[in-house]
């Protein structure tokens, strides 16, 4: 019944849009290409739980083209953040226009057929869908979506769209409308968008040692802490941050089963991998050569993809003061400018971080050049060595058992990286 109903309404709407072409035109709907600002109405939803920006835009059947998600902002006077709060209502870049009775085109004002067709589809499908109850051609109220008139020429998947024009980089799988990425752990694989900031840019995080090398021990509460284990879960928290603002990210040395962890003890295990499932070498020279073969390739691979900004950024607890408690260092490139300069601005980043934390003792981390393996090796047009801190000071042990310190020191590299 509703099926040859909708049929029906085919026929009229196909009748009706036929006799609407060799009519008058009425006055056309505001162009908006013509630079002024035409009085509109958006479709305002509120958000279910759970849901973000590209959930909601998913739903409506709008996530395919980036204008959707730029106006979304636009209209509701928000700075770009893909956290939504639940039951709020938000205008959907969807105007609500009075339909004429005649035809969506002289209802629009617009040539296309084709337009006219793909907007009477899409009201047929938030129809079918539940999105609405009523049938537009009935109530008068035709929605149009605003890549229509405004980009549809433009169609991105905006899941391309943020992981840039790189070829690879971690990646993530749909799971309910939300990006799940394996690699951060069962608790924190659904990853909430919160920009775009970091688009198109690339980020390489290494963290120190692995596998057969667990790096620099040190004992606390009858607990072997391995530097490796630490240095890994602020890379993870780290890497998870940067593809929530858009950025392609890759983790270099991975981990099958770990995760992001909360515990304060974070269990020493051999079996992590370099990128691509291979196995880490024992030997330190060779290790550290396949890491950067791997960095190498991509790096050559993305630059050739057309991606200008590319960083390198690895991580260790393993500063060479053994007694004296030690603040973070941060080692550039030699002779590299780029490298030298994100150096010191990671470096300002953690000062204005303590000095706001009014931090009782003074920040001492310094930067300085440094002729590392990993620094001389690489091709990245960035590479920055980080050492927060000795694994085997008491002081800098408690600095990293808790989770949310943890979390404090990835939150602060990425802060630097969308400031600098
Ligand atoms: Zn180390």
């Amino acid at each position: 019944m509703i099926h040859s109903r909708m049929i029906l309404c085919c026929l009229i709407f196909l009748t009706v849009s036929a006799i609407g072409q060799s009519g008058k035109t009425p006055a056309p709907y505001k162009n908006r290409f013509d630079g002024t600002d035409p009085v509109k109405t958006y479709l305002v939803v509120p958000v279910r739980s759970g849901e973000d920006l590209p959930d909601l835009l998913q739903r409506f059947g709008l996530a395919e083209y980036e204008c959707n998600v730029t106006q979304f902002f636009k209209i509701n006077n928000l700075k770009e953040d893909y956290r939504l709060k639940a039951g709020t209502s938000y205008k959907l870049p969807v105007e609500v226009v009075t339909y004429n009775g005649k035809s969506i085109r002289t209802t629009l004002g617009i040539k296309e057929w084709q337009v006219a067709k793909r907007i009477e589809e899409y009201n047929k499908f938030a129809l079918k869908e539940g999105l609405r109850s009523d049938n537009f051609m009935e109530t008068k109220r035709l929605w149009v979506p605003w890549h229509e008139l405004n980009c549809a020429e433009d169609k991105v998947p905006v899941a391309v769209a943020t992981v840039g024009k790189a070829p690879e980089g971690e990646k993530s799988t749909v799971v309910k409308g939300a990006r799940s990425y394996a690699i951060f752990g069962k608790k924190y694989a659904k990853t909430p968008f919160v920009s775009q900031k970091l688009k198109g840019k690339v980020y390489y995080i290494v963290s120190g040692h692995g596998g057969p090398d667990s790096g620099a021990q040190g004992k606390r509460a009858g607990h072997t802490l391995c530097e490796d284990e630490y240095a890994y879960d602020v890379s993870l928290r780290l890497v998870r941050l940067l593809v929530s603002n858009g950025a392609t990210a890759y983790m270099i040395v991975r981990d099958p089963n770990d995760g992001i962890r909360d515990e304060e003890f974070l269990a020493c295990d051999q079996d992590e991998t370099t990128w691509g499932d291979l196995v880490v070498p024992r030997d330190q020279k060779e290790r550290l050569q396949q890491r950067c073969d791997v960095i190498n390739d991509f790096t050559a691979k993305n630059a050739k993809a057309g991606v200008a900004n590319q960083t390198l950024i690895e991580i260790h607890v393993d500063s060479r003061s053994k007694d004296t408690k030690t603040d973070v260092f941060f080692y550039f490139r030699p002779g590299s400018e780029p490298s030298q300069k994100l150096a010191q601005h990671m470096r300002n980043t953690f000062v204005q971080k303590y000095l706001k934390k009014r931090s009782a003792r003074g920040y001492e981390g310094s930067v300085s050049a440094r002729n590392l393996y990993m620094l001389k090796e690489t091709t990245t047009p960035k590479a920055v060595f980080i050492e927060l801190g000795n694994i085997r000071n008491d002081w800098d042990q408690q600095r990293l058992v808790l989770k949310n310190n943890r979390q404090a020191v990835a939150n602060w590299l990425c802060e630097a990286l969308l400031t600098q």
